[in-house]
């Protein structure tokens, strides 16, 4: 068993809704991301376009954010998810020097997006379990996995470019259109083996 996830970038429409949906379900901190997507032109006017690229962490199987950690905080979930234990988190910062998709970010803050320094009741349930001084990252909603749920990106997004499930079997609707379309994780060459794969449709 190995969660993964599916990208079609002919979906994606750049609107940032699993960004937002990502920031409700996790609560994070204000100047705190989970998930980016990536904007880019290219052409020229008139026949100028633009194209969007959803960044969730890659929860690499080979992952080098975890092989530099001194403390063991980063670890493999048996289920292939990347996680950060933040107990044993001590900010060293090295995993985020040694993830090549800029994944992680160091909780310099744990700052509120509103009424200026209180939290809202919202934001202090969610935020219990930010420590300050800690790096954090996309867990791929692993509190939504243990209810049966999708993680907040997958349900969210309006055009319907996520795809979720076991990457291990066969089988599976991700597995199935990682065959179909030739998905390829973004980077393939970095060797870092990636769960998150991308198909142009
Ligand atoms: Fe793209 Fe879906 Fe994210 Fe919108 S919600 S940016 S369509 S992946
Ligand atoms: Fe680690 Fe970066 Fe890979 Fe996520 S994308 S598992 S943070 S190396």
């Amino acid at each position: 068993m190995r969660y993964g996830m599916v990208i079609d970038l002919q979906k994606c429409t750049g609107c940032n809704s699993c960004t937002v949906a990502c920031r409700a379900e996790q609560g994070t901190p204000a100047g705190v991301h989970f998930h980016k997507v990536i904007k880019y032109e290219f052409g020229k006017y008139p026949n100028a376009k633009m194209k969007f690229l959803p960044m969730p962490c890659m929860h690499c199987q080979d992952p080098p954010c975890q092989k530099v950690c001194p403390t063991g905080a980063t670890f493999i979930h048996p289920e292939g998810l990347v996680l950060i234990d933040e107990n044993k988190c001590i900010g060293c910062r090295a995993c985020m020097v040694a993830c090549p998709y800029e994944s992680r970010q160091f909780l310099w803050e744990i700052k509120t997006y509103f009424l200026g320094t209180h939290p809202t009741p919202y934001e202090k349930i969610k935020q219990r379990g930010f420590e300050k001084g800690t790096v954090v990252k996309c867990n791929f909603c692993l509190q939504r996995l243990e209810q049966g749920r999708l993680p907040a990106c997958v349900t969210t997004c309006p055009s319907e470019a996520r795809t979720f499930g076991d990457i291990d079997d066969p089988e599976s609707e991700v597995s199935r259109l990682i065959v179909r379309h030739r998905g390829m994780p973004f980077r393939a060459e970095l060797g870092t083996e990636p769960s998150v794969y991308y198909m142009k449709g």
